[in-house]
């Protein structure tokens, strides 16, 4: 049965979870599943049954694995949202899913953390939930809208439960609810864990924080399902992951283009540990940056292509001997991709239209959207990405923009993606976005906002100059804007809206 309660081994002396520390922490199996069951009980008697929604409003901890997993195996809704939110966005958050409690960490109900606020607005239980070196505890500080209920019957969970509801990040809009059931989440873990072949042996070095998919599915669950260990940081230091890597015997990670950029700057160590893949997903990776991880870190680099509402994978590039071809997301794994027009036919091998996924992975609809689910999804069952690409003769999907932000220069569509890796192979250039900006004669123009490289000197002409030779005229950038950071959101995605206002704003 295809559960989160039974999708991992319960009975194993394995460790499941390595918390790095002086000292660290290390969780068997075996003691994982304990601390879970315990932790689902105390839950219960708080008053949480099936479909309650449970906020989890903690950092990349052990106490959120357990209380994630407890909620799920509760039958109800675990719902993890980012710890930095400010009150404002948590309203939205806890109103949206009328959530019963929400977790926050040890003293942040002292300290009436934004967290606290939102959920006694919305009369949300709040607990405290930490590891106090022994169990992890629910401190509840007020039981909110639950003050009458009592202790619930445990039933097992059935796979078209939702154990999870996660939002959109919001990238070309305001982010929408998709509820994941538990047949979602386990057919995902079952595609991640056949696409890089993870076995018992395998440590994954957690990178991407757990409130979004990327870090829970691939980073989290996947590598749970098939036995090995996630060593679990608190969050992503530079300073700290080869120590942490070479220390826990970590032998993959998976991570944004943005990580690995960051990590390319950092000092390796010597030697540089035994990598058996290296992961990359949620933002387009530059071929010139792919070459550059593959060289620095002597390891293969596996692009994917994700989203929420396919509970994260959909494609990737293959292990080898499989092929992997830079700047492409690689083949569907355990799903079926198809590049299909408006009206939901195939184009033709090489025509680009949008990116369209079938599979068990894939949510039924978002919450309370009724608008955007009679739009999302074809007669044919197929959901509509939003994703504009096409298919090369090996069946590799190349993304080349979002439907909503390619840029029509008066009916000439230019993907914004193609214009960035081309920039970024300037030897002057660190980072390049291109985005939409408006003209009186043809409606849209080409913007592009750049970041060069330390001591890198370039004029806009010179830049204009050398694109030239690379991409047809009409796809020059009119205005090129130099600044010294990119604008990004929480998770290191590049939102072209956000650049371009960014830029538009300067001019004033
Ligand atoms: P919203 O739907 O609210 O606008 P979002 O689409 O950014 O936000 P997510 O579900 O986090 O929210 O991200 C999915 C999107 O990320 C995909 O639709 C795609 O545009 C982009 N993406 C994921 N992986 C890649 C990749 N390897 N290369 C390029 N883009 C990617
Ligand atoms: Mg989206």
């Amino acid at each position: 049965m295809a559960t989160l309660a039974n999708s991992f081994s319960q009975t194993s002396d394995a460790p499941a979870i390595i918390v790095p520390g002086r000292p660290s922490l290390t969780i068997t199996y075996t003691q994982l599943c304990a601390e879970v069951a315990s932790f689902q009980r105390k839950l219960a008697s708080l008053g949480i049954s099936p479909a309650s929604a449970v906020s989890i409003a903690l950092p990349n901890t052990y106490e959120f694995i357990v209380a994630f997993i407890a909620a799920s195996w509760q039958r109800a809704i675990a719902a993890p949202l980012n710890p930095s939110y400010k009150q404002d966005e948590f309203e939205f958050y806890i109103d949206d899913l009328s959530s019963a409690v929400t977790l926050v960490p040890k003293g942040a109900y002292q300290q009436d953390a934004a967290a606290v606020r939102a959920a006694r607005k919305y009369k949300a239980a709040i607990a405290e939930c930490y590891w106090n070196g022994n169990e992890v505890v629910l401190d509840v500080k007020e039981k909110g809208k639950l003050e009458s209920k009592g202790a619930q019957r445990l039933e097992g969970a059935q796979p078209d439960d939702v154990a999870l509801v996660l939002h959109t990040s919001g990238t070309t809009g305001r982010p929408k609810a998709v509820p994941l059931t538990h047949r979602n989440l386990t057919r995902t873990m079952g595609n991640i864990q056949r696409t890089y072949s993870l076995t018992t042996r395998d440590r994954t070095m957690l990178v991407m924080p757990l409130f979004h998919v990327h870090g829970l599915l691939a980073g989290f669950l996947a590598p749970l399902a098939s036995s090995g260990s996630v060593i679990v940081p608190l969050k992503f230091s530079a300073s700290d992951f080869w120590r942490d890597f070479i220390e826990h015997k970590a032998n993959w990670y998976t991570a944004v283009p943005t990580i690995h950029q960051i990590l390319l700057k950092t000092p390796l160590p010597s030697p540089i540990p035994d990598i058996r893949f290296i992961r990359s997903c949620s933002s387009p990776l530059s071929p010139k940056t792919f070459h550059e991880i593959e060289k620095s870190f002597n390891a293969p680099v596996l692009e994917a292509y994700a989203m929420t509402e396919a509970a994260h994978q959909m494609t990737s590039n293959p292990l080898p001997p499989g092929k992997r071809q830079p700047g492409s997301v690689g083949i569907g794994q355990g799903v079926e991709i198809k590049i299909l027009d408006q009206e939901g036919n195939e184009v033709p091998q090489g025509s680009e239209a949008e990116i369209c996924i079938r599979g068990e992975n894939v949510t039924k609809g978002y919450l309370n959207n009724p608008e955007a689910n009679k739009t999302s999804f074809t007669r044919g069952g197929f959901f509509r990405t939003g994703d504009q690409g096409k298919k090369d003769a090996d069946g590799y999907v190349i993304i080349t923009g979002r439907i909503k932000e390619l840029i029509n220069k008066g009916g000439e569509k230019i993907s914004p993606i193609e214009l960035d890796n081309v920039v970024a192979q300037h030897a002057a250039v660190a980072e390049a976005v291109s985005f939409a900006i408006e003209d009186e004669m043809y409606g849209q123009d080409v913007g592009l906002a750049v970041v060069l490289k330390e001591g890198g000197k370039l004029s806009a002409d010179e830049l204009r100059g050398w694109m030239k030779d690379r991409v047809a005229k009409f796809k020059l950038p009119k205005k090129i804007y130099f600044t010294d950071i990119m604008p990004k959101t929480a998770t290191g995605k590049v939102q072209r809206r956000m650049v371009a206002d960014a830029m538009s704003k300067r001019e004033k």
